[in-house]
């Protein structure tokens, strides 16, 4: 089941962030730990989101093929810094196509979305949510795949004002009562702020001095988040995993972690 990342925190190199950590999403591609629901690698397409200094519409690069294999964005990665990036490698599942469209991070205007999970039973399943959207809302999903509808129930509720975290857990709500089996980490980004959910997957969150980190598995941090200094000596900032059920909001001054609902509803 695909791995993501969102950092927020001090500029970073792509590569530094990515590429180089032991661990890293790259190496999570063909040596994830904890797939879960299946799958054994994150080889079908990947993608990173990242903002600039001075710009609140981020940049993204997202590519079919596994993320080891694209010397392109390995030689890009080493050139770009940014102090707020979403990465993800896809695991396709179901009969998702695979293709550039269908990989995360989604975006729009200042946002980056991914989804680490599947929802059973689509289109079916999501059919009633999907007739609430406007048909222009529909026509503009990225690629046939549970997790751009799964966007676009999400981009309505941005679009029509709600507070993000709110968003992010009412569209989770609506979306596990339609398919209860459904597995929906979700991660959400404007670069200032990240908003994750735990629903049937592993996430982690650090947090340093400097930088915020959520993934779905550890990896090494890197030097940038450390404040340029190496990771590993006494006292290294360490991961926490995310238990089960909750929603994460992180800026780069404080992170909060709540149950996503009181009583959390009967989902697998
Ligand atoms: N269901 C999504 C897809 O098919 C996400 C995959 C995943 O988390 N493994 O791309």
């Amino acid at each position: 089941m695909c791995r993501h990342i969102g950092y927020l925190g001090p500029q970073v190199g792509l590569d530094e962030l990515l590429l180089h950590p032991a661990h890293s999403l790259v190496e999570q591609t063909w040596a994830p730990n904890d797939m879960r629901a299946g799958g054994a690698v994150n080889v079908d397409g990947f993608g990173v989101g990242w903002y600039g200094r001075d710009s609140t519409v981020p940049k993204r690069y997202r590519a079919e093929g596994p993320m080891w294999a694209d010397g392109n964005f390995a030689e890009l990665a080493g050139c770009l810094r940014s102090g707020a990036v979403v990465g993800a490698v896809r695991s396709a599942t179901g009969s998702s196509p695979a293709g550039r469209a269908a990989c995360a991070p989604f975006g729009s205007g200042p946002w980056l979305f991914s989804h680490n999970g599947s929802v059973p039973g689509w289109p079916d399943s999501l059919a009633d949510l999907a007739d609430k959207l406007d048909p222009a809302e529909l026509v503009t999903l990225d690629a046939p795949v549970d997790s751009a509808l799964v966007w676009a129930l999400l981009l309505h509720r941005l679009d029509g004002g709600q507070p993000p975290a709110d968003a992010v857990r009412d569209t989770l709500a609506e979306v596990v009562a339609a398919s209860p089996r459904a597995r929906m980490n979700l991660l959400l980004s404007d670069g200032h702020t990240l908003i994750a959910t735990t629903w049937a997957h592993s996430l982690a969150v650090c947090r340093t001095a400097e930088a915020v980190l959520l993934a779905s598995e550890p990896f090494e941090l890197p030097a940038a988040a450390l404040g340029g200094t190496s990771s590993g000596g006494h006292g290294s900032p360490e991961w926490h995993p995310v238990p089960e059920g909750s929603l994460v909001v992180a800026d780069r001054v404080s992170t909060s972690c709540t149950p996503l609902f009181e009583n959390s509803p009967e989902s697998r």
